[in-house]
């Protein structure tokens, strides 16, 4: 994948926080690449500027490995798909939202007797489902490719009913001595990165509450409900 060039530096000195809008601070440079950091809600980003072009992206994501049928793959998406499961009522409607070229979760989440809408910009484009509203809406590996990751906040926010939960998994970011080598950050198609405080951030912003039940999932719950 070809790098968009290094902008000028009129972008270098201040960035808004594509996931809550503050005033971000820049980082690290490396590999010709300029992340910020958000000192609100902990986030840290790659210069808009910089983000990967649509065409690129989608010739990295056909190489994306997430086999339906794969156990190495069904095992990863378990530390999302257990925790939640234990969640829910038998029978809910859920939305994975970036479910990517194998739909891998929903399936699993499908043979546990719930109701799985899709979409995906690329792989699953029909906006249809994206009219309704779910009792859970997951996005696992999904999120760090958000190039307007407030908007998308803002948008699966919507999509939960009272009571319902959103389940996020995406790397969390820990150590900033490992960001420059960290093979997270080293996909080109990553553009955002998590910690854990930035999601009990979001949470909170909305009035939600907010569960870590391991390393790199989030799940948050929305008031209200039965
Ligand atoms: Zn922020
Ligand atoms: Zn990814």
């Amino acid at each position: 994948m070809t790098r968009r060039p290094f902008p000028d530096d009129s972008a270098a000195a201040a960035q808004a926080c594509p996931v809550c809008g503050a005033r971000a601070e820049p980082f690290l440079d490396v590999d010709a690449q300029r992340y910020f950091r958000c000192p609100s809600c902990a986030a840290r980003f790659l210069n808009p500027a910089q983000h990967p072009a649509r065409g690129d992206e989608y010739a990295h994501y056909l190489h994306h490995e997430n086999e339906v049928s794969d156990p190495g793959y069904r095992r990863f998406l378990s530390k999302l798909a257990d925790p939640l499961m234990a969640r829910l009522a038998v029978g809910s409607s859920g939305l994975d939202y970036g479910c990517g070229p194998g739909p891998a979760l929903a399936e699993m989440l499908r043979e546990a007797g719930h109701e799985m809408a899709l979409y995906d910009p690329f792989f699953a484009p029909d906006p249809a489902p994206l009219a309704a509203t779910y009792d859970f809406v997951t996005c696992t590996e999904a999120a760090e490719h958000f190039h307007h990751a407030g908007k998308e906040f803002a948008r699966l926010r919507a999509f939960v009913r009272p009571g319902g939960w959103l389940a996020v998994m995406t790397c969390f970011q820990t150590e900033d001595d490992r960001f420059a080598n960290w093979h997270y950050r080293k996909d080109p198609t990553h553009v955002v990165f998590y910690r854990e405080a930035t999601f009990r951030f979001l949470a909170e912003s909305w009035g939600w509450s907010s569960e870590v039940p391991c390393k790199d999932v989030a799940l948050m719950q929305r008031p209200g409900g039965a």
